[in-house]
Order: C-alpha cells, then structure tokens, then sequence
C-alpha cells in the first residue's frame, strides 16, 4: 500500500478531503486558521502536515475534531498538539474514554484470526501495524465536542451514531452541504472488493448490528450531500 497522499479534493470553500494511503481526513481553512476532522495513523503525520501546509499556508491549527477514537483517525493528534500550540481535540462524549484509551474499542488480533487466509485482510494487517496502528495513541487532552460550534471559519454539527464505536461521532458542515462520516458509512475499504456506499466489515465495528442500521438510516439522510467518509474516495453532491 502506498505511503503517500491519494488525492486532495476540494468538497466546497475552504473544505479539503484528503484521501490518506490507508485513511481520510479534512482540513478546514478560513478566519486566518485551519482545522482538521481526524488525523490519519500514527506515520500519516509528515502526511498531514503536508497537507496542512498545501491548503492552509502556515495559519494557526485551531482545532482537531475526530469522529472516533481509532488508530487510523487519531494516530498523529498528539504529534500535532505537540507541534501546534494552543490546539484542542474535540471527540463525541462516549468516545472520550476510547480517545484518551481508558477503554480500546478497536479490532485486535484475535478477531483477525478467522480472516487470516485472505490475502486482502492480510495485507490491511501489515498496513495498519507498519503505520503505527497498534501503538499508543491516547490523547489525554481530548474534550467533549459540543453539538454546533464553528472552527477555521467552518460551522459544524456533531451527530452521534454509535455502532462503529460507543460514541463514534460524524460531522456536518451544513454551509458546505457536506458531511464527514467517519467510519459510519465509507465508500471502500482496504478488506472490501467494491466500490460505493457501505458500511465496514463486522469485525471492525464494537456493535455490528447497530452499526449496519445507522449505516442505512445515514444513506437516506445524506442523499444528495457531499460524503467525505474515513476511507474511500469523496463522493460529490449530484455526482
Ligand atoms: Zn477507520
């Protein structure tokens, strides 16, 4: 799997998906400051920093949001905080505990097991293990988000749909007609052959059952939006 970024797509004004090698985030940009909706895997970080500087110049970072507590969403917050003075972590208020790794609701090795004769799941294995995925990436800092604040010049809703994890959170960027889903609905996946709309292999989700049908309901509720989900491509409103 490659190590570089895939693609960065303008969603809307001040609004940049960046598709990672292995997973997604968002940079905002307005107000003279940045912002950032997840933050890759540990070793995404020269990545994200990169990503930072094409689009937002050396603003301040403000704010990073994140919509659950996985290594792959989370990974270099801590890097940043250390490199950015004065940002502050958002995360949904169930996911605290998962963000700061009080609790890890994150798939391991033994749920790994059943799928080891399948090429796919092994190389996502390798991937995730190389890119820091099993180290600690605790973000003690990490505040409770309130449901509609405004970063970088950017309002924002926070919506929790728990299933992926107990308190996974996505975000609406109402002014942009977008939304960051986070891992509640993606549209591909390392372990997945297809393309378009859906939810994630059940090993990866704390409550598979709850996270299929908030994958469903988010479908219906998105149409017509601009998708910026944690893996796969962007898919743009009425394309
Ligand atoms: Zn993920």
């Amino acid at each position: 799997m490659t190590r570089s970024i895939r693609s960065i797509n303008p969603a809307a004004d001040g609004v940049f998906f960046v598709e990672g090698p292995a997973s997604n985030w968002v940079v905002l940009v307005g107000d003279g400051r940045s912002a950032l909706i997840d933050a890759g895997y540990p070793a995404d970080l020269p990545l994200v920093e990169d990503s930072l500087r094409d689009v937002a110049g050396d603003v301040p970072l403000e704010a990073i949001v994140v919509t659950h507590g996985h290594s792959d969403h989370i990974g270099s917050a801590n890097a940043l905080v250390a490199s950015h003075p004065g940002v502050r972590v958002f995360a949904g208020a169930d996911e605290l505990p998962n963000v700061r790794r009080e609790v890890l609701h994150q798939v391991g090795v033994p749920d790994l097991v059943p799928q080891l004769l399948k090429p796919r799941f092994v190389s996502w294995a390798v991937h995730a293990v190389r890119a820091g995925g099993l180290g600690d990436v605790g973000v003690q800092q990490v505040e409770a988000v309130p449901a509609s604040m405004t970063i970088a010049g950017h309002r924002i809703r926070a919506v929790t749909t728990p299933g992926h994890t107990p308190g996974h959170t996505l975000y609406e960027l109402p002014d942009a007609h977008a939304v960051a889903l986070g891992d509640s609905l993606v549209t591909g996946h390392a372990v997945s052959r297809r393309e378009g709309l859906q939810t994630l292999h059940p090993m990866f989700h704390h409550d598979a059952v709850a996270a299929e049908s908030a994958g469903a309901t988010l479908a219906r509720t998105y149409s017509g939006w601009t998708l910026m989900p944690g893996h796969g491509a962007i898919r743009k409103a009425g394309i």
